[in-house]
């Protein structure tokens, strides 16, 4: 922190270095100074009380995914991890890293917005602060993290009893980021849906919650009609990007598509754990 307050701007913080070794590789950044983060110790943890689980920002991806406390506690994280590029990448990217990057369609920050993670900033300056993660991801590569603060702590609450999840992707190559992706918690009482999160990566400069998707579950038998309406929702009010990978037209039925899979098997799960 005393060496950030210091550089400030001019300085980057080295985590895994599987986004920002590219990145200098590439020129995209040019820091005066590397902070390395691997050199401070007490970032590295997952632990759970009564209702958080906190992972510090060092720990890496591959830990997460082998951890069962967070197999157990934050099913919808276990189940992104084995989505994030390849096992050796995750050897070294960390979880801090991931969000603090903000790439749009990265799955952590999808995961720390449909499950209204907690972001624990810590400076010199201004002590420790916790951001919300809707608050927290601003746009492509932008988080709302000041220049001298660094990302030291994730909050996730514990999933509550009988909460299935999924996360469905379309991807040209095994490893690779995904076109779009859609994660899904779906939480169901009396054979209705109580709880249903809906969020979306690679269709804006950041992860998109749905409200609408969301609200059409409230409540409703957990049908496939139920998730094809969802599905459509979060499809009409998003304009997702072309590229060289896809038409914004074929990310929509993406959206549609991946949507309605998500939910069913997210929903699916939920009735079998009941
Ligand atoms: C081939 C390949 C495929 C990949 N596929 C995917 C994928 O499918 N999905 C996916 O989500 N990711 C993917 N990644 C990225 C991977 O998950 C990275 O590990 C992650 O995005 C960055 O984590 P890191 O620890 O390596 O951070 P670094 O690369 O070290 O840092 C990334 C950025 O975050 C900043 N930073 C790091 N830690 C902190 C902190 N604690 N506080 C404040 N700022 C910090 C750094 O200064 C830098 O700007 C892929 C990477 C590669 C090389």
């Amino acid at each position: 922190m005393t060496l950030l307050a210091e550089y400030g701007d001019d300085a980057k913080l080295l985590a895994g270095g599987q986004s920002l070794v590219p990145m200098l590789a590439l020129r995209l950044a040019y820091p005066s100074a590397l902070i390395d983060l691997s050199a401070v110790d007490g970032l590295d943890y997952i632990r759970r009380d009564n209702a958080h689980v906190a992972i510090g920002a060092m720990t890496r991806e591959r830990a997460a995914e082998r951890s069962d406390v967070v197999r157990e506690s934050v099913p919808l994280l276990a189940e992104a991890m084995p989505l994030i590029g390849h096992i050796a990448i995750r050897n070294r990217g960390t979880i801090g890293g991931s969000a603090a990057h903000s790439d749009p369609s990265a799955e952590i920050p999808a995961v720390a917005v449909a499950l209204d993670a907690e972001m624990v900033a810590r400076s010199i300056a201004r002590g420790q602060r916790t951001i919300s993660a809707a608050d927290f991801f601003q746009g492509f590569f932008t988080t709302s993290l000041e220049a001298d603060e660094a990302l030291v702590e994730l909050r996730f609450p514990v999933a509550q009893p009988g909460t299935g999840v999924a996360f469905e992707e379309a991807t040209r190559r095994h490893g690779d980021f995904a076109m779009v992706g859609a994660a899904a918690a779906v939480r169901t009482e009396g054979g209705r849906i109580a709880d249903g999160r809906v969020v979306l990566i690679g269709v804006s400069d950041t992860p998109v919650r749905h409200a609408e998707a969301e609200a059409v579950l409230a409540g409703a038998e957990p049908t496939t009609e139920a998730f094809e309406a969802s599905g459509a929702l979060a499809a009409d009010s998003v304009t997702p990007p072309s590229d060289l990978h896809g038409t914004s037209a074929y990310r929509k039925q993406l959206v549609r598509v991946l949507v309605r899979r998500a939910l069913a098997k997210a929903a699916h799960r939920s009735l079998e754990a009941r």
